[in-house]
């Protein structure tokens, strides 16, 4: 049998392609695999929240994709709820800014504000927040010289329940195979016909083949695309909450505190009312088959120092819970979706950079416009890794 589409990697990029190709044509036949049983918590759409943001001060282009997306997840959440909340975001961040984040291109709480602003994002912009935060921000120590970006339409997507929701609308498809726990060994796109996926069980043919395998993809990628695409170590802490504070975590917006000089925190409200979801960014650069799944006293340390000055109700001397994740990051922030030169069937697809969770439901659009052969909105955006830099290789096996 000859699938008409394959994808390899059911993170939350392969679930949602897998979802959107199969509204789009109910007829046509589907093979997704994944390693293991998603959802997992070994590559990086794992850990209870992921941020919504409408207006991202990392590119206008981002930004329209954000808006495709939250229709998207709106309608999701009316068939499967509680997978997205609208609960709002406030950046805070220094009033004159002393550094950039995620590639902006100025301060992030002024990048933000400026995005919205040109895409008529409802939002506030404060500048004497030590007041005005009372009400919106009440554990946080604002200073005079900080200002807020808030956003009410942007809120926190949930990884597990989004992944499972997806999986349950995969298996009443009939024309859908979900072949977990199977990783994808290699795969050979020379016979002009068809690619071929081989598995320890099975070798499978398709005429499309998606790889969204996140951070395990660049290894399996030729030079110089693999080199381009670095993986880093990040850590989720899950901080306990003193029990006699007063006020309830549940019902602060998700925010992040941008603390000037390139040092920042985020964190998002409360799921169990006991416990406060917080991290920041690392640059260590690893692998899915290297990285350190501990982590140490130090790191935990490091994370208090940042936000004890500015958060108040939180029990520093209690253990977190922690959790490392991936991400996987393309210069410029960029997403990477498209095909390598020369290659006729396969399309890369990695939403990349540690913000591609919100536009999932876009990305997978965006992908399946490109196998469908039809123009999409974005068409000239998010394709700069592979199309602009592309070089011509001649030949790639492609050991996954
Ligand atoms: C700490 C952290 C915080 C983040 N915060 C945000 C946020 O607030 N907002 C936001 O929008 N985004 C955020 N992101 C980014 C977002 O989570 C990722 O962009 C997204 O989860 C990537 O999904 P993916 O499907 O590409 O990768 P993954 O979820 O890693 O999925 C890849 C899948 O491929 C499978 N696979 C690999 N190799 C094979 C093989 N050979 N055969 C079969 N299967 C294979 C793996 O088992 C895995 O299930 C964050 C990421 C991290 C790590």
């Amino acid at each position: 049998m000859k699938y008409d589409i394959a994808i390899v990697g059911a993170g939350i990029m392969g679930l949602w392609t897998a979802y959107t190709y199969a509204k789009r044509h109910p007829s046509k036949t589907l093979i997704l695999f994944d390693k293991y049983t998603p959802p997992h918590d070994l590559g990086s759409s794992h850990g209870e929240s992921r941020m919504f943001r409408l207006a991202n001060g990392e590119g206008d282009a981002i930004s329209r994709l954000g808006l495709n997306a939250k229709k998207q997840w709106l309608a999701f959440d009316k068939n499967h709820p509680g997978t997205f909340k609208q609960t709002g975001v406030a950046i805070i961040g220094p009033k004159i800014a002393t550094s950039s984040l995620h590639d902006s291109k100025e301060g992030f709480v002024q990048a933000t504000q400026k995005v919205a602003a040109s895409y008529n994002i409802d939002h506030q912009y404060l500048t004497d927040p030590k007041k005005q935060a009372a009400k919106l921000l009440p554990p946080f120590n604002i200073e005079s010289d900080e200002a807020i970006y808030y956003e009410p339409g942007g809120g926190v997507v949930h990884p597990e329940k989004c992944m499972n929701a997806l999986i349950k609308e995969l298996k009443q498809c009939d024309n859908i195979s979900l072949r977990f726990n199977e990783p994808a060994e290699s795969i050979d796109e020379t016979d002009p016909t068809s690619v071929v996926i081989s598995t320890k069980a099975k070798q499978y043919r398709a005429d499309e083949l998606v790889l969204s395998m996140g951070p395990w993809l660049p290894k399996a990628l030729p030079e110089p695309y693999k080199s381009q695409i670095i993986v880093t170590r990040q850590v989720l802490y899950w901080f306990t909450i003193e029990s006699d504070y007063s006020f309830d975590y549940q019902n602060i917006p998700a925010f992040v505190c941008d603390l000037g000089h390139g040092k920042f925190f985020y964190g998002f409200p409360s799921q169990d009312g006991k416990t406060l979801k917080i991290a920041t960014e690392s640059n260590v650069q690893t692998s899915p088959e290297t990285v350190d799944r501990t982590v140490s006293q130090t790191e935990i340390n490091d994370m208090i120092s940042l936000f004890e000055n500015k958060l108040s109700g939180i029990d520093t001397k209690t253990k977190p819970r922690v959790k490392t994740c991936l991400y996987t990051s393309a210069p410029n922030s960029d997403f990477v979706i498209g095909r390598l030169p020369q290659s006729k069937r396969i399309t890369l697809l990695s939403a990349c950079s540690g913000h591609g969770f919100k536009h999932a439901p876009a990305i997978a659009a965006v992908v399946c416009d490109r196998i469908d052969g039809c123009d999409s909105e974005f068409s000239k955006d998010f394709l700069t890794l592979l199309e602009l830099k592309g070089q011509v290789f001649t030949s790639h096996n492609w050991r996954l």
